[in-house]
């Protein structure tokens, strides 16, 4: 994978792209995507974001978000963008199986790969080039820094900083977690100074859920949370019948593991929620407990360190008591 900065003589050249990012795209992916779409398409590029799934309600004000293609929907589609783009931006995701159905045609793609990205451990052999920052609080983050080392600042729009911020804010927690650097502030200061309003993107985002998603955390948090004082760990398990009796949707269920760590003295917290296709993890920490090894080890996922996922095909009892004898393992680390 060679520097992003060798890829920035190409931009005006212009080109058939791609973008996409992990499945399930939360504020970051979606974010990051979309901001790249509107700067990419002012230089005349045909720029095309494909998800490799569906996505939370709460994206759907985001600018551009009515031209996303839903690869699991439109997927002869997608394929056929892929397969004709000169260019495939991959955004906030390190491992090309994130994108679940798409990893086989963008794996088979011989076109121009770049990856944009902030979990650990990238795939950096499938690029030709790419930036992969740990450091950086999110993708969006990223793709402004692009934006402005690219030398076009003057390209930053209303909407591309609505959709960056958006991303910004979702993964540093609203600027809580450590990752929240001077140069996040700075940016968002730039967006500001561009006549960015952010009290409406954060109201879109957290304000716009339904009565019974309120009501299955209050039953969640009352009914199908253990707390393991001794390993400093809180667990969260939801069932299918959960999902069915509060009609919960993609998104519904994201930000419910932070609330474990909300009890005094939790270090780990995990939410396992039993998805059609799989036991889908989340782990969040506090402080030096890495939840990237965590997930990678014992719960084929990743992430960063302290924010990862990851997955199983054990029924939800068993990968609940499987988390609960891995935790044992770990006492020390948790104290
Ligand atoms: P979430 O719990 O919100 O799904 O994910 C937390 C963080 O870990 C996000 O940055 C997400 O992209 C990453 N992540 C979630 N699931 C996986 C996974 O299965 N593998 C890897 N490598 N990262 C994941
Ligand atoms: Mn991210």
């Amino acid at each position: 994978m060679q520097a992003i900065d060798l890829f920035f003589p190409r931009l005006t050249t212009v080109s058939k792209v791609v973008i996409t990012m992990h499945q399930k795209p939360d504020g970051d992916a979606m974010g990051s995507a979309l901001g790249l779409y509107h700067f990419l398409q002012s230089f005349g590029h045909d720029v095309t974001v494909i998800s490799p799934t569906n996505w939370a309600n709460f994206l759907d004000w985001m600018p551009g978000i009515e031209k996303v293609v839903d690869y699991e929907r439109w997927r002869d589609r997608g394929k056929a963008l892929i397969s004709e783009a000169d260019w495939i931006f991959c955004l906030d995701f390190n491992v090309l199986h994130r994108t679940k159905h798409m990893e086989q045609p963008l794996t088979q793609a011989q076109c121009t790969k770049i990856l944009i990205d902030h979990h650990e451990q990238p795939q950096a052999e499938a690029f030709a080039y790419g930036i992969s920052d740990t450091s950086k609080s999110s993708t969006c983050e990223m793709v402004y820094d692009f934006i402005v080392a690219s030398g076009h600042a003057d390209k930053l729009s209303i909407d591309i900083a609505k959709c960056l911020y958006t991303g910004v804010m979702t993964d540093t927690g609203s600027f809580r977690f450590p990752s929240t650097t001077a140069s996040v502030h700075r940016m968002v200061a730039h967006l500001k100074d561009l006549g960015l309003e952010h009290t409406p993107v954060h109201e879109a985002i957290y304000d716009n859920f339904l009565e019974t998603r309120l009501r299955f955390i209050g039953y969640a948090l009352l009914n199908r949370m253990e707390v393991f004082y001794e390993y400093n760990t809180a667990l969260m398990y939801i069932t299918k019948a959960d999902l069915q009796r509060f009609d919960i949707k993609t998104g519904d269920t994201e930000g419910l593991v932070n609330y474990l760590l909300t009890i005094r003295g939790i270090k780990l917290g995990a939410i396992v929620v039993d998805r059609d296709e799989e036991r889908k993890w989340s782990f969040r920490s506090k402080g030096h407990f890495d939840v990237n090894t965590f997930a990678r080890t014992h719960f084929e996922g990743g992430g960063h360190h302290n924010a990862s996922g990851g997955r199983s095909s054990d029924s939800l009892e068993t990968t609940a008591a499987h988390f609960k004898e891995v935790i044992k393992l770990y006492q020390n680390q948790l104290q």
